[in-house]
């Protein structure tokens, strides 16, 4: 059997990034990647905050292949025919190294994994790994394309729904509440009309974020990110809420009737799509890590529960690229130790304690209680925009009071509703 040091299942960022680390301290590493390049299978919605990144692989970044700096945030409440945006910019975002950038996957992991290759990561495309060896209960390698391969460490990096720490016992399969399904077209457009089109200077970015009727009032939410020369447009929707509801609603629909919508429409208008892609990603934030050490196998980015909704934020590309370096440091220092067990291994959940990767999830670990609440997702946007109508409105009657206004449309008890959604919200 053909052995190496460490065998890492997946090259996404997560997988790449240990690879890069791993190799650049010269241990033997072979990525394994299903893909028919890094960046085939992967989707993201599409920003990188890259500050938490600067002590991992800070040298990488610099040159890395970004789209935009995202200076401008928009969320926008969509409710049936109305909706209302609120932008933010700041000057801050724009000053190099910029606080995220939006990224293009196809683009971003075939360019770390070329910079894997240089630093002498081995990577093998179109190939899959089916299985865990397991030798007196320790994991010794994988099986991939009917061939048996021999490790002191895998890394399974293999995202959201990761077979490899399943066949480990890690972790049992997803439920329907916890998973959502994201759908995402990649929309190109000369730069100058998306820069005319977002009200953006140069080459500046945008990321707008939609929350209410686009999802039927299912939770989840919209997407639109800036890239140089293209947008990219998508919604995520659970998993459980996606099979509620009758008639049953096929999933790609909801992206359909988005793009037809008055805020959207204008925007791609003449935009060609160049390319579709769905993906799973885990909704279900703290409560949905797992034990990411065992004999032999350490578990890294999504494959390891590393993402996190907190409504205004999206994050899961640092916790990958994180977690990966964590991973390599992990296994050297179990290399010098020449001890792969469970027991050295656990090294890599200390590392993950005091990096911002378990910080982060844990201080935002209400958030998923708080975003599971239907009243966001089609009663809030529908009730701002019915205020916000009669506020604005002046009609053939005497104008009332706004506070009279305010009074008719927000009921004590509605008041109440918004007290103790609010009161959920101030765990956040
Ligand atoms: C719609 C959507 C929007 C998102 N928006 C954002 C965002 O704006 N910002 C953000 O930071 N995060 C976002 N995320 C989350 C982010 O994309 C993920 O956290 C990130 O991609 C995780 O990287 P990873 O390397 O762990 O996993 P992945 O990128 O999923 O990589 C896993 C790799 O493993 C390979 N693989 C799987 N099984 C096998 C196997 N058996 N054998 C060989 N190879 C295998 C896959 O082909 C893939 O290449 C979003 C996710 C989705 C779905």
């Amino acid at each position: 059997m053909e052995k190496f040091e460490v065998i890492v299942v997946g090259a996404g960022l997560a997988g790449l990034s240990a690879a890069y680390a791993l190799a650049q301290e010269g241990v033997e590493v072979v990525v394994i990647e299903r893909g028919d390049y890094p960046g085939a299978k992967n989707v993201t919605g599409g920003r990188l905050y890259t500050r938490p990144l600067q002590n991992y692989l800070p040298e990488l970044w610099k040159e890395a292949p970004f789209e935009r700096p995202v200076t401008n945030e928009i969320v926008t409440l969509i409710s049936s025919d109305k909706s209302l945006t609120l932008r933010f910019r700041s000057d801050e975002f724009a000053r190099p190294p910029a606080h995220s950038y939006t990224v293009l996957r196809g683009t971003l992991d075939r360019w770390l994994s070329r910079k894997a290759e240089e630093k002498g990561a081995m990577l093998v495309t179109k190939n899959r790994v089916d299985d865990l060896l397991k030798k007196d209960g320790k994991i010794v390698g994988v099986l991939a394309g009917g061939e048996e391969l021999g490790a002191d460490v895998v890394i399974a990096c293999d995202g959201a729904l990761s077979l490899m720490a399943e066949k480990a016992g890690l972790r049992s399969p997803g439920s329907p509440h916890d998973y959502a399904v994201g759908f995402k077209e990649v929309i190109e457009l000369p730069a100058q009309t998306i820069e005319d089109r977002l009200g953006l200077k140069g080459q500046e970015g945008a990321a707008q974020l939609f929350l209410g009727d686009l999802t039927g009032g299912k939770f989840g939410g919209g997407f639109l990110y800036t890239n140089r020369s293209s947008l990219s447009l998508g919604l995520v929707i659970r998993i459980k809420d996606l099979a509620e509801g009758n008639p049953l609603k096929e999933a790609p629909t909801f992206l359909d009737e988005f793009k037809e919508r008055p805020e959207i429409a204008p925007l791609i208008a003449g935009g060609e799509m160049v390319e579709y892609s769905g993906h799973l990603i885990s909704e279900a934030g703290f409560s949905g890590l797992i034990r990411p050490f065992a004999d032999g196998l350490l578990v890294a980015g999504d494959a390891a529960g590393f993402s996190l909704n907190v409504g205004l934020t999206v994050r899961g590309m640092e916790f990958a690229v994180a977690s990966g370096v964590l991973a390599a440091q992990a296994v050297k220092q179990a290399r010098e130790k020449k001890d792969f067990s469970a027991t050295s291994l656990s090294a890599y959940q200390t590392l993950l304690d005091d990096s911002f990767v378990l910080k982060d999830l844990k201080t935002f670990q209400h958030a998923p209680a708080f975003l599971d609440n239907p009243r966001l997702f089609q009663h809030y946007p529908q009730m701002t925009g019915d205020l916000l109508q009669s506020l604005f409105t002046v009609g053939l009657e005497p104008k009332q009071k706004f506070s009279t206004t305010i009074r008719e449309k927000v009921s004590w008890s509605e008041a109440w509703e918004i007290l103790k959604d609010l009161r959920k919200g101030l765990k956040v």
